[in-house]
């Protein structure tokens, strides 16, 4: 019998960096820090595609097939973040178009999108996730150029029924592109669904330590979307170091493990709280109170990510508390790191923020998880914090 998508994935991204090197047997690849490549004597480039670093490292094709192959797309691109992965999609768009996006969105896209957006003359509307008749109204036949929805979002973890996301973009000739940095290719694979484009902030699960900047788009055809994308990372320059790149492949070799660890660690944190006499509301799309739960257990398998959301009872002051008391949970940014954090979500994302006062984001790692829990509970004061 085949092994299930989940387990071919394991298989896949065990063998991210695989490497049998006939001339010296090493089992995973150099890091070449070269920026430039010698010809030889007919003046043609030893390695196809090689011969100066801003237009790709050698690193990078191990990591784009295995993410390509992960995604079910046929090509992918690594870039320096996240935001330049996502930025290159929007500056390949011509002054005149049209493009929508949630309301509840990774932050710094959102804050870009309301610079860049009027200054070249993109047109820009905003949707509610889950209502679809709201995406429908907001999507603009024939001048509508990118959707773009994040799921599970920022950080209500609200869901986007990605299928019927991708009806409504095709049927007015939009293309449909989908922030899949929280569900990574382990939960959610959004071509599968429909998705012209799958977005990654790769600082997050993808290489899941903490320690590389990088982003990735996956394409589901080698089209003019691919080729203005890659036109941007090569000209504009937001190009992966080697290095980085190097890391990022080695990340990912235990991304399923990583994954499917968070989940359930992040579904026993949230039953442990869900009635908990200091919290007011849980957040996670695994839970049956969740209003995307119904299309979590249909578009993701698996689990239901590693990222939740507590609504303290108390104000923002209250939050903010519990955040500095944990110390487990180490109190930072970012997320889907094999180290759990947690962190007040409105202080981080300014005045302009949507995010309720009283909430409090936690990127749940791969530790114990009956010692996060415990962590949590001496930082709520429920227990003798001694
Ligand atoms: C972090 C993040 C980004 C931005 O990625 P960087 O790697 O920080 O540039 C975009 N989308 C989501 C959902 C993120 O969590």
């Amino acid at each position: 019998m085949p092994p299930k998508t989940s387990d071919r994935l394991a298989t896949l991204f065990a063998g991210a960096c695989h490497l049998d090197d006939p001339k010296t047997g090493a089992v995973v690849p150099p890091i070449e820090p070269a920026t430039t490549y010698a010809r030889d004597a007919d003046y043609a480039l030893r390695r196809e595609g090689i011969s100066y670093s801003r237009d790709g490292n050698p690193a990078y094709l191990p990591a784009e097939t295995v993410l390509r192959e992960a995604e079910g797309g046929a090509a992918a691109l690594l870039f320096a973040s996240g935001m330049a992965a996502a930025t290159a999609l929007f500056q390949s768009l011509v002054p005149g178009a049209h493009v929508v996006v949630p309301k509840v969105m990774y932050h710094g896209l959102r804050d870009w999108l309301k610079d860049f957006c009027p200054r070249f003359g993109v047109g820009m509307d905003t949707f509610e996730i889950g209502e679809q008749c709201s995406l429908r109204r907001t999507i603009r036949e024939g001048k509508t150029r990118l959707v773009w929805v994040e799921t599970p979002a920022n950080p209500t973890w609200e869901i986007t029924d990605i299928a019927a996301a991708a009806e409504a973009a095709h049927a007015a000739g939009a293309k449909l592109v989908v922030d899949s940095t929280v569900a990574t290719p382990i939960l959610t694979r959004p071509i599968e669904h429909g998705a012209d484009i799958v977005m990654h902030s790769a600082t997050k699960y993808l290489n899941g330590h903490s320690d590389v900047v990088a982003g990735a788009l996956v394409f589901k055809a080698v089209d003019g979307d691919y080729e203005a994308a890659r036109y941007q990372r090569l000209h504009g320059g937001a190009v992966l170091g080697p290095f980085e790149a190097w890391l990022l492949l080695r990340g990912m070799r235990t991304l399923h493990l990583r994954v499917l660890r968070a989940c359930d660690s992040a579904l026993r944190i949230c039953h442990h709280f869900e009635h908990h006499p200091s919290i007011e509301q849980v957040r996670y799309p695994g839970l049956e109170s969740h209003p995307g739960h119904a299309v979590a257990r249909r578009q993701m398998s698996g689990g239901y990510g590693g990222m939740l959301s507590l609504l303290i009872k108390g104000d923002e002051n209250a939050a903010r508390g519990v955040a500095t008391r944990t110390r487990l949970f180490r109190t930072a940014t970012s997320l889907g790191g094999v180290e759990s954090l947690i962190e007040h979500r409105a202080t981080v994302e300014g005045p302009n923020s949507p995010v309720p006062p009283n909430l409090l984001r936690l990127s749940v790692g791969i530790e114990a998880a009956e010692d996060l829990i415990a962590d949590l509970e001496q930082a709520l004061g429920c227990s003798d914090a001694s």
